[in-house]
């Protein structure tokens, strides 16, 4: 599903760098402090973290190319990923998603999907019932797995019904049962009305 991921000022990787990711098992092989779990905190970073600390910073801009002993620092990260959506896994009828996300030093930034500048919304919803997408167990780090294993059953039952394409259901639910309520109220509203007229 995942095809490529290129970044460009994000963290250690100043140049724009690319990522193809083939079918089968892709591992990122390195030494210490080259760069490894950078490439995962993009994957997270563009899948709508926003949480600074959880990327290993203080501020969002923080994800920024900081500067090396050779290099200035840069304004803006930029990360792209690339999704086959063949087997329309993502709630997209496109065959191809694309998914960009900018930050700039004064902590602004932007969603694109596709191109097009889009609300971190769409993206949610984009990512929704898919298994990809921020607090979702697409990403498992170190002390995850114990924590799985040592959740409660209803905890570990939500990661299961996200996992199995459920959850989009559910919050299609809930939206509908507020519309529902929203529509009941007003339709008592109109009762208290039309009472008045008679
Ligand atoms: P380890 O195996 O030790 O976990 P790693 O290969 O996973 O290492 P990372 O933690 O991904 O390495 O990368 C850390 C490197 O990224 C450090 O050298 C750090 O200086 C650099 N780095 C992190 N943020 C930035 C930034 N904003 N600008 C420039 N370099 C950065």
């Amino acid at each position: 599903m995942l095809k490529r991921l290129e970044l460009i000022g994000f963290k250690s990787f100043a140049d724009k760098t690319r990522f193809d990711f083939h079918d089968g098992i892709t591992a990122v092989v390195g030494p210490n402090g080259s760069g490894k779990s950078n490439v995962v905190d993009a994957v997270r970073w563009i899948l709508g973290e926003q949480s600074a600390k959880s990327l290993r910073g203080g501020e969002m801009a923080d994800v920024i190319f900081n500067g090396s002993a050779s290099r200035r620092s840069l304004g803006m990260a930029e990360v792209t990923m690339t999704f086959d959506n063949a087997r329309k896994i993502l709630n997209s009828d496109a065959a191809e998603v694309q998914v960009t996300r900018r930050v700039y030093r004064d902590g602004t930034g932007e969603y694109l999907l596709n191109g097009q500048i889009c609300r971190l919304k769409d993206l949610k919803e984009l990512f929704l019932g898919s298994g990809a997408g921020p607090g979702t167990y697409c990403i498992i780090e170190q002390g995850r797995v114990d924590a799985l294993l040592q959740s409660s059953t209803k905890d570990r039952r939500l990661i299961f019904e996200e996992a199995a394409g459920i959850s989009r259901f559910k919050a299609k639910k809930l939206e509908t049962l507020r519309k529902l309520e929203a529509t009941s109220q007003n339709l008592s509203r109109v009762k208290d009305i039309l009472g008045e007229i008679d």
